[in-house]
């Protein structure tokens, strides 16, 4: 569902991912995208931060064992409220950074060692550190 205008853009997207993993795929997207956090939820799983003049929140949301959702909402510092103009800009490229991402991790391997279901195309195990390529 998106929601556009006032200066800002929500979007909630479902995917078919395992938890941990879309967590961390949303870090590596709000570092590449510079993304200025001010908070992160590391147990809520949420981020606040802003790009440039916006205000970026990010949350990751479990919905059951196999599906999550992913919620990127952007406003203007400044509400700007004769402004209907959308402002989808960062959230269009959060998605776009994601959904990519989300093709590169989308082979697991188990850890030889710790036996955790890890990315395949990670050099270490996130877990137990050990190199896995
Ligand atoms: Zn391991």
């Amino acid at each position: 569902m998106r929601i556009d205008g006032a200066g800002g853009c929500f979007d909630n997207r479902v995917y078919e991912v395992d938890f941990a993993v879309a967590w961390q795929i949303i870090l590596l997207v709000a570092a590449e995208m510079a993304i200025k956090i001010e908070e992160q939820d590391n147990e809520a799983h949420l981020i606040s931060g802003s790009i440039g003049k916006k205000i970026v929140n990010i949350a990751l949301q479990k919905l059951d064992e196999e599906t999550c959702q992913v919620i990127v909402d952007t406003r203007r510092k400044v509400l700007q409220i004769y402004s209907w103009k959308p402002e989808e800009k960062e959230v269009n490229a959060f998605y776009e950074s994601f959904e990519n991402k989300l093709k590169e991790f989308a082979a697991f391997i188990l850890c030889p060692r710790c036996r955790s279901k890890i990315s395949s195309s990670v050099k270490f195990c996130p877990e137990c550190g050990l190199q896995v390529k």
